[in-house]
């Protein structure tokens, strides 16, 4: 039982295609919540904040620019609402200027602090440009702010100082309302992007799942399985390629069989024969030696056929494994050509064939000498055996600069159009072809396999009616 055991797929563990897409998928919506909640919980307050010090920075100059301007009270009010900021304006002894406190008391430039602000005052005038930023902490409000202080005049001739104070705390209850939101995305995210990702999954992977359905069938010998790919170029590619592959197995399938029909036929034939000659000679005309002579005559030509028909098989099994690697040689072409004839010279006279060759200059050519010598023979028998009633055979050499073409004409019934794609495939073979016309349906497919071997190119022309031109080129 080892053979079976051999045939056995090997059961390792393979993730599934819908299975990974699947954990592609949910992967990218942990990723997506993971940002999501990163941005909401870190970033969002460093972000408030960077942004809070751009901001302040662009008031404080704005204002030190607008303290000349008449309606500087509107300006800066509006400047404070507009940035939500506390702005105040000192002289250079704390002389409150302008002031307004829109954070109501929580800021750390509340107007009753001197002793702080005196602090920053000093702050400002030891700076080496004349700003300062500072980070205040209450602890009575549990509140950050930012404070912004910045001379005015020139340290040299101070005329006085100005503050903004900004909260640095995002704004609480904003912030909570897109935590709860954020929370509510990330429950539908997660059920929505779960089930739906599953679907989609299965969505993607099923023309694969349908293709492998019926590569099953196919493995069963279901060879009018249609692959269906529906869905995606890529699958829709490989079921076309797999529909094609399906077609060709059940064209070989067919091809099979139909050699298997041909073959026993033909064997049997012969067989018969040589069988049914044996015992007519034991029973009836072992005693008469003429009558022996042509019985026994019979059954060498039936042998002969036989391993004519043995041999053919043999050959295209050997030249198609590429277990016969080609052996080139050179020869005078026009010779292999003359002496090939001079063997048919038999059946000029039994027959009453005509054999013309027309041979152009001398030429030596590079190739396996047997291996043409065969391919010649196996076109000249087709042109006798389907040349009708003319027996009339034409063999022409034509030189070029880079090849030799050889013709190969008869005057027989040709072969309709629609047939000539075919001829060259194995066990092909013309339906009129029929029994008395010695053939296996494999000579073409020698013929075939070594002018490809030798990379030669080789075609036919022919007209239903006028005869056929077989033709190979040989390179130079
Ligand atoms: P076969 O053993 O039947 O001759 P081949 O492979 O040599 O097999 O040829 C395949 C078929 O091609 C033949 O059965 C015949 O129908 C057709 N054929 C080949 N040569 C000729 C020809 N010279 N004239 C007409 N038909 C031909």
């Amino acid at each position: 039982m080892k053979h079976n055991d051999e045939n056995k797929p090997k059961i390792t563990f393979v993730k599934s295609l819908r299975y990974t897409i699947w954990m592609y998928f949910v992967l990218f919506i942990f990723i997506v919540i993971v940002l999501m909640w990163f941005f909401q919980l870190v970033a969002l307050p460093v972000t408030y904040q960077n942004m809070k010090i751009r901001d302040i920075k662009r008031v404080g100059k704005l204002i030190s620019t607008q303290i000349a301007e008449e309606n500087y009270r509107e300006l800066f009010d509006k400047a404070a609402y507009d940035n939500n900021m506390c702005i105040k304006i000192t002289d250079y002894f704390g002389n409150d200027f302008y002031s307004i406190d829109i954070l109501a008391g929580s800021g750390a430039i509340s107007p009753k602090n001197d002793s702080t602000m005196q602090t920053y005052r000093d702050l400002i005038m030891s700076s080496e440009n004349g700003i300062i930023q500072v980070v205040v902490k209450n602890e009575r409000f549990n509140t950050t702010t930012l404070l912004y202080g910045r001379l005015i005049g020139t340290k040299d001739d101070p005329i006085g100082f100005l503050f903004l104070n900004t909260s640095l705390d995002p704004l609480n209850s904003t912030i909570s309302i897109l935590q709860r939101h954020l929370f509510y995305i990330t429950i539908i995210l997660l059920i929505f992007g779960l089930i739906l990702s599953f679907f989609m999954a299965k969505h993607i992977s099923r023309p694969i799942d349908n293709i492998t359905k019926s590569a099953k069938s196919l493995a069963e010998g279901d060879y009018n399985v249609r692959f269906d790919g529906t869905g995606y170029y890529e699958s829709e590619k490989l079921a076309s390629a797999l529909n094609f592959a399906s077609t060709e197995i059940s064209k070989v399938d067919n091809l099979r069989r139909d050699l298997m029909a041909n073959i026993s036929h033909d064997l049997r034939t012969p067989l018969t024969m040589v069988k049914a000659y044996a015992e007519m000679i034991r029973d009836l005309s072992g005693d008469n030696p003429q009558k022996r002579e042509e019985h026994l005559n019979i059954i060498i030509d039936e042998s002969d056929r036989l391993s004519a028909l043995v041999n053919d098989i043999l050959d295209l099994s050997k030249i198609e494994s590429g277990n016969s690697a080609l052996n080139i040689t050179e020869f005078e072409i026009g010779e292999k050509l003359d002496e090939i004839l001079q063997r048919y010279t038999l059946f000029k006279e039994q027959k009453g064939y005509t054999f013309t060759l027309i041979k152009d200059e001398p030429v030596t050519v590079k190739a396996d000498e047997i291996k043409i010598e065969q391919v010649l023979y196996n076109l000249i028998n087709n042109a006798i055996n389907y040349s009708g009633d003319s027996r009339e055979i034409t063999i022409r050499q034509i030189n070029s600069k880079k090849s030799v073409r050889i013709e190969i004409s008869d005057k027989g019934d040709g072969i309709p159009p629609e047939l000539l794609p075919l001829i060259f495939d194995r066990y092909y073979r013309a339906e009129k072809s029929g029994r008395d016309i010695i053939g296996t349906g494999l000579g073409l497919s020698i013929v075939k396999s070594i002018l490809k071997k030798h990379s030669f190119p080789f075609g036919v022309q022919s007209e239903l009616g006028n005869g056929s031109t077989f033709w190979f080129e040989i390179v130079l």
